[in-house]
């Protein structure tokens, strides 16, 4: 008899432990599920982890608005912004997940993008390419940007290239496909028209989306890495 209620009691401990479990998780779900829907594309969350893998894995928890601004970047991007040298194997490029990383130019603000390093630090060596099809909304000087290329996609998202050393031979208005040379990388901004050498040289990526005509920032970081298996090969050299 005292064996059947060990093992009965056995039984009950197996029974409360699988429900709890099952009971918390749940729960769980349900409060991911619920955070996840309300999300706005201006929730600091969903811009720093834009385009990670467990945001693209869990996709049908986001909000519509979320998940068709995800959507639309999938489909515009196709090409990473740097190609890989056929020629030169030392022309490497690096960049970290730096997403509102304090600068300090002419005011505190937090950095809305990523800055994709060259590791030869010389200006006008490597291409700029575009990641997406699109049209050239922006082209010219910014004193923060330096030369910098705009480009709206159909989907209506703004791709934001900077500090550009000179620009290919292309125009405001112009009709763009993704993997086009738009010009290349440098170290120009940071001071009037021109001023160059400020900072090493690099690409600034930025990625928007328009909400209420106002341009809202998100993450290219992980668009970036997303990209890093789509790299066109160039000709280029130092
Ligand atoms: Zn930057």
């Amino acid at each position: 008899m005292q064996n059947h209620r060990i093992k009965k009691m056995f039984v009950y401990i197996f029974l409360l432990a699988f429900f709890t479990v099952l009971g918390v998780n749940y729960l769980k779900e349900r409060g991911q599920y619920h955070t996840l829907q309300q999300k706005t594309v201006e929730d600091p969350e969903f811009r720093r982890d834009f385009f990670s893998d467990s945001m693209r894995e869990n996709r049908q928890l986001l909000s519509d608005e979320c998940k068709t601004f995800l959507e639309n970047v999938e489909k515009d991007v196709n090409y990473h912004p740097i190609p890989e040298s056929i020629v030169d194997k030392s022309l490497k490029i690096s960049y970290i997940d730096g997403w509102m990383v304090e600068r300090n130019y002419k005011g505190k603000r937090g950095h809305e993008g990523t800055d994709v390093m060259a590791n030869v630090d010389k200006r006008g060596i490597y291409p700029v390419l575009s990641m997406t099809d699109g049209v050239i909304t922006n082209l010219g000087w910014l004193e923060k940007g330096g030369y910098r290329v705009g480009i709206t996609s159909n989907s209506g998202i703004y791709y934001y290239y900077a500090h550009l050393d000179s620009y290919a031979n292309i125009t405001e208005g112009q009709n763009i496909k993704a993997g086009e040379l738009l010009g290349y990388m440098g170290d120009s901004g940071y001071g009037p028209e021109g001023t160059k050498g400020q900072f090493a040289v690099h690409l600034h990526v930025g990625i928007y989306t328009v909400r209420d005509g106002q341009e809202i920032s998100v993450n290219p970081y992980h668009v970036l890495r997303f990209l890093e298996n789509r790299k066109l090969k160039y000709e280029f050299s130092q």
